[in-house]
């Protein structure tokens, strides 16, 4: 098994080496390559996503992601921004199933900026669309304005669009992960006023025909939104949209207490996968050692368990996480009274440590590229 490994920027670096410590004490037989990506290969090789890293990425059984992206990036033509290397990755590996659990920990219900009983023993799992919508619907830009509310002025303009068979896959990935789960599904839309999603509730609608088993029911996103905050628990599987799930699970993050617990899966229709946290490269924090490791380690266990078949030493990942915070280490992210503030390193050594206890096994080859 090859782990494509790509730390990218910010705290990138410093989260995915924290993964790879607790990847390497398992002992398992895989191979571990690095390659930069985002604005580090901006910086290298003069694109965010050369050619060697797309390689990579589609050579190997699975990649691991930390986060791409800083500021000082904002000026750059938006092909060259390091932002760019995400969305063509999930491009060209055909990633359109994007798994976002949010998972409240009980030590954590404090953590989180809502009332502890309103997200204690909160499980949810928010399903989006990754690779179609308004992030990649065609045409878009900048032109003068023929119409509208005012001819001849400069606007910019994006494209909405969903096809038939891009909504029904996604509808059987929810429906069929439903049915491991409690087997109840909320599509959100704007069915209300976009005709895109309108053809969205329609499929997803016929789709589930084939899932009597499976409860759907239909939520327009702003009453989404709304709902995440007053009932969360109310929610087993969410599916929607690529613009919609992006927003609706950094709102699912901070019920979790930090957006630092919050792991990711990206899949195409092989089963192959991209696991990242489900935060950026968080610029004002990068370098200063503090960073939450968990949500990127927690996409290492991801990747074990859907792209790798190695879901015994996932469960020892996640006890080993369960059993840190039992112990009440805390990055600053959710540190709260009486609980110990750790750093990203002694984080991620604890968790080693809870996998193992003090001696780590480390049989994996570690190839690193430049
Ligand atoms: P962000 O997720 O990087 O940070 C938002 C806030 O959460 C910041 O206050 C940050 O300090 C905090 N945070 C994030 N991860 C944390 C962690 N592991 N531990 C503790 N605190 C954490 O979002 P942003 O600030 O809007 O974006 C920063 C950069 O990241 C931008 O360039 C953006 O484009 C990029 N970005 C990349 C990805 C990706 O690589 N998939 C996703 C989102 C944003």
């Amino acid at each position: 098994m090859k782990i494509a490994v790509l730390p990218g920027d910010g705290i990138g670096t410093e989260i995915v080496a924290e993964a790879i410590k607790v990847l390497k004490v398992l002992d398992l037989p895989f191979e571990l390559e690095e390659a930069k990506v985002g604005g580090a290969a901006y910086e290298a090789y003069g694109h965010p996503l050369p050619e060697a890293t797309l390689k990579l990425a589609q050579d190997a059984d699975a990649v691991l992601f930390g986060a791409v992206g800083d500021w000082k990036y904002d000026k750059l033509e938006r092909s060259l921004r390091p932002e760019q290397a995400i969305l063509g990755l999930r491009k060209h590996l055909g990633l359109f199933a994007n798994f976002r659990p949010a998972i409240c920990y009980p030590e954590l219900t404090h953590a989180s900026s809502l009332k502890p009983e309103l997200v204690a023993g909160l499980d949810i799992l928010i399903i989006r669309e990754l690779t179609g919508d308004i992030y990649f619907g065609q045409p878009r830009g900048r032109r003068v304005a023929v119409d509208g509310h005012f001819p001849g002025a400069e606007e910019a303009f994006d494209t909405m669009r969903y096809s038939r068979p891009e909504i029904e896959r996604i509808a059987h990935v929810a429906f069929q992960a439903a049915r491991k789960r409690s087997k109840r599904v909320t599509s959100v839309d704007k069915a209300n006023v976009l005709e895109t999603f309108q053809f969205w509730k329609d499929v997803v609608t016929e789709v589930h025909a084939q899932y009597p088993d499976v409860e759907l029911d239909h939520m327009y996103v702003d009453n989404a939104a709304m709902q995440l905050v007053k009932a969360p628990k109310k929610f087993d599987v969410v599916v929607t949209g690529n613009m919609f799930g992006d927003i609706l699970s950094d709102e699912a993050a901070m019920l979790t207490g930090s957006i630092g617990m919050l792991p990711s899966a990206s899949l195409n229709s092989a089963n192959k996968g991209l696991y990242e946290p489900s935060h950026g490269s968080a610029p004002d924090i990068a370098g200063k050692g503090v960073a939450n490791p968990l949500a990127t380690i927690l996409s290492a266990a991801m990747m074990l368990k859907f792209s790798l078949q190695q879901a015994d030493a996932a469960d020892r990942i996640e006890s080993a996480v369960s059993a840190v915070l039992a112990a009440g280490l805390r990055t600053p992210d959710i540190w709260s009274e009486g609980t110990q503030k750790v750093g990203t390193r002694e984080m991620g050594d604890a968790v080693v440590a809870a996998i193992v206890g003090s001696t780590a096994s480390t049989t994996t080859k570690t190839i690193t590229k430049s």
